[in-house]
């Protein structure tokens, strides 16, 4: 069920009240809901929505404000790259060498950079995407991301094992946080500031362990 106009300003206003002081970015997800959703989210104040299918982008993007920041946060097949940079302002969900390579590609062919977050796959689950620690190590220690003309990396996105179990929730969004330190302390990338983890049942977590920017879409929007 969409949430109404009315509970989605409150909740905008809600989570900014507790993000900004601490500085934590707040990125409504709005997949699954229709652009009416998104407007009262924006009419809120919220410009940063959320979407995870490269059809559904282009479908909405047209249709809302110019300034809309929109994060891409959806498993990006490499054939749907197109559809998706140059629009997206943020693409969170880089999970391969061989989409990163892409997006540059597509990036370099429309003549504009693409800023990116690596996914890296912290989660118990095997169905969950993403570069291990050491394929991140290895990339970055190998300076990989030298080879990119029209990518800019922007830094790491988490997502925790899906459980109650909230210990382990702790332990996955700690390891992001220090694999994140690690190599900004080791690289000095230029850039790499932004730490995206925590959806609507474990932000408060992700934020305590260092998170710099959040994913909330149900408890904002509704069910889907
Ligand atoms: C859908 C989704 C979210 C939002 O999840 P909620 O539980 O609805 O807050 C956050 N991150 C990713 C990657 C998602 O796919």
């Amino acid at each position: 069920m969409d949430a109404g106009r009315r509970e989605v300003a409150e909740a905008i206003a809600r989570y900014h009240a507790e993000l900004d002081p601490q500085g934590v970015e707040l990125v409504a997800v709005s997949k699954f809901h229709p652009a009416a959703s998104i407007e009262a989210a924006y009419g809120a104040g919220q410009r940063k929505f959320g979407e995870s299918r490269a059809q559904e982008l282009a479908m909405k993007a047209p249709v809302l404000p110019k300034d809309v920041e929109w994060n891409f946060i959806g498993h990006l097949q490499t054939n749907k790259v197109k559809q998706v940079v140059g629009v997206a302002s943020l693409i969170q969900s880089v999970d391969s060498r061989r989409l990163l390579d892409a997006i540059d590609a597509e990036a370099r062919r429309q003549g504009v950079t693409a800023r990116v977050l690596m996914q890296i796959h912290v989660a118990a689950e095997e169905t969950k995407t993403g570069f291990s620690e050491e394929e991140l190590a290895e990339y970055f220690g190998n300076e990989c991301h030298s080879a990119l003309t029209n990518t800019h990396i922007c830094g790491l996105m988490a997502m925790a094992t899906n459980t109650d179990d909230m210990a382990r929730v702790e332990a996955d969004f700690k390891r992001a946080r220090s694999v994140y330190d690690k190599i900004r302390a080791e690289e000095g990338l230029r850039g790499f500031d932004i730490l995206s983890m925590g959806m609507s049942h474990d932000y408060r977590v992700a934020v305590a362990c260092g998170s710099t920017m959040v994913r909330i879409g149900t408890d904002i929007f509704g069910a889907r």
